[in-house]
């Protein structure tokens, strides 16, 4: 479907990279005018000057609530509305290897992107929804917010939190014709995962591709997920292909969490 998104606005904070900008780059192709919300500043800015008219950058840090509601009030001045808020930017923290390493140094300002980020993004932007006959908002869960695991364990909670915020919300936001879903991608290789394990001291390139190879074998689909099957994602939950999709949490991980990859010779595969 052509331009589906034609004549709508939308917010995508952490735009600048990985997934966020596969996600601006999918609704640019759907005829939507996007701005670029992110901490990083000259990519972000480069990345709006490429794209054109289109798309504007607005320096935001997703964990200063004020940040969050001039972004919006920016995006309305700019493009006259807003229909469609991602709430995407997202920190993994410090990766220690065990609970019983942990020091919980970077706990607040995980939660405080991750989840108080996400949590204020969608009520700044239901506010302007409200108003303006309704929308939709995109949260970014993790399949770490489905299934447990070890390690970054702040992070794993933080999108917990976010699926249960987002179900709440939906219920809450629903009278007034907007929408709320989450995503939850699986691994699939970003700065993210980077970040992640640049952390964990010299062994960090082993850890990374320890992951890598991790992520292959688990996922029964056999392939690594790129930041395009994301966007394709949130560009559903954003259109009117999704209107009867609400308080969802749509699992974009190659099967990872539908349960276990079966057990056959390499022959019989
Ligand atoms: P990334 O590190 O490649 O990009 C994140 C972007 O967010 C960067 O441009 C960064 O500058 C920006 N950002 C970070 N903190 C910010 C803040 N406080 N305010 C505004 N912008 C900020 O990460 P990614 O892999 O693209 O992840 C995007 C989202 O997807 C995150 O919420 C992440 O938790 C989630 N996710 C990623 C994966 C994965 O494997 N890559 C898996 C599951 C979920």
């Amino acid at each position: 479907m052509a331009e589906e998104l034609s004549g709508r606005v939308a917010v995508v904070t952490g735009g600048a990279a990985g997934l966020g900008r596969a996600t601006v780059e999918r609704l640019l192709e759907d005829g939507a005018r996007v701005v670029v919300a992110d901490l990083d500043r000259d990519t972000g800015e480069s990345l709006a000057e490429g794209c054109g008219p289109e798309v504007r950058f607005r320096q935001t840090d997703v964990a200063v609530a004020e940040q969050v509601q001039e972004l919006v009030a920016f995006a309305v001045e700019e493009f006259g509305g807003l229909h469609l808020m991602v709430n995407n930017a997202g920190i993994a923290g410090v990766m220690h290897t065990s609970l019983l390493d942990e020091d919980f140094a970077d706990f607040q300002r995980v939660l405080s992107v991750n989840l108080l980020g996400v949590m204020t993004g969608t009520q700044a932007a239901a506010r302007h929804m409200v108003a303006n006959g309704g929308g939709s908002i995109v949260n970014l869960s993790s399949i770490g917010g489905v299934q447990a695991g070890p390690s970054v364990l702040a992070y794993r909670a933080s999108k917990a939190a976010v699926i249960h915020f987002t179900k709440c919300a939906a219920l809450d936001l629903a009278a007034h014709d907007i929408r709320v879903n989450c995503i939850a991608p699986g691994g699939i290789p970003t700065r993210l995962l980077a970040s992640a394990t640049a952390t964990a001291g010299p062994e960090a390139e082993e850890i990374n591709k320890k992951i890598r190879a991790h992520m292959a074998a688990t996922q029964p689909l056999g392939r690594l997920g790129t930041a395009r099957d994301v966007a394709e994602a949130v560009t559903y939950l954003a259109g009117d292909r999704s209107l009867h999709v609400t308080g969802t949490v749509l699992t974009v991980d190659g099967g990872t969490t539908a349960g276990q990859k079966p057990l056959r010779p390499a022959s019989a595969s």
